[in-house]
């Protein structure tokens, strides 16, 4: 996957999000604020505008842009997580005009850990990180470690369903959710959704 190639993901990204929009908003609503789809809608629209205005010679340089959109534009939880898991994935893809899909695995699991040293959510807390930390998992065979079998695009894409699917039953012990402890349970995390959703995205173009 090239440059070109790869902003046009995170276009594809944009596209999805914001057919998902109001379905984010009221997953949000029922448990948290209800502006996770405007956030997020807002966040890749600008990234997309970014896209439109400069080039970038690498992949790392690109995702790193793009995270800092995130970072500095889009409020709330979701802005500086998601911003900063593109920009530590951008980080050892500087440079780098051509990525397979071990070097993405590898980007992704650097993404992974600086969302969870800066989120400190754990496994089962009902956030997006019960999506992000399975499937960076799964990944392991793409990046070549322990046993790891590779795993199509297509098992990517019904983990990460599945491990969204999952939030339901949680009570969430992360982000504004967190606030309703009981209440939060019957309801899927709006951010594992949007999560899986960019996942999707992304496998489908590395098919
Ligand atoms: P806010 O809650 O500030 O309004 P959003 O609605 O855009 O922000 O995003 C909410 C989502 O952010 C949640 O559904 C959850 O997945 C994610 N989130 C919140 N806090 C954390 C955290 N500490 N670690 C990981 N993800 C989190
Ligand atoms: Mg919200
Ligand atoms: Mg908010």
């Amino acid at each position: 996957m090239n440059v070109n190639q790869f902003s046009d993901v995170l276009r594809c990204m944009n596209t999805v999000i914001a057919e998902h929009k109001d379905e984010l908003s009221e997953l949000d609503a029922a448990i948290g604020d209800g502006d996770h789809g405007a956030n997020m809608a807002r966040g890749f629209s600008l990234i997309v505008q970014d896209l439109d205005d400069k080039e970038y010679a690498g992949i790392g340089e690109l995702l790193s842009a793009e995270g800092m959109v995130l970072l500095s534009n889009v409020g709330g939880a979701s802005g500086p997580l998601y911003g900063t898991l593109l920009i530590q994935m951008g980080a050892p893809l500087k440079g780098c005009a051509d990525a397979d899909g071990a070097l993405l695995a590898d980007a992704f699991h650097a993404g992974v850990l600086a969302v969870h040293n800066l989120g400190k959510a754990e496994i089962g807390d009902k956030t997006m990180y019960d999506v992000l930390a399975p499937v960076d998992d799964l990944l392991a065979g793409w990046r070549g470690e322990g046993e790891g079998r590779h795993a199509s695009a297509a098992e990517v894409i019904a983990l990460a369903e599945e491990k969204c699917e999952s939030t339901r039953d949680m009570l969430a012990k992360k982000g504004r959710a967190s606030y309703l402890k009981e209440r939060s349970i019957g309801h899927l995390d709006p951010g594992a959704r949007s999560c899986s959703l960019l996942i999707e995205v992304m496998c489908q173009q590395l098919e």
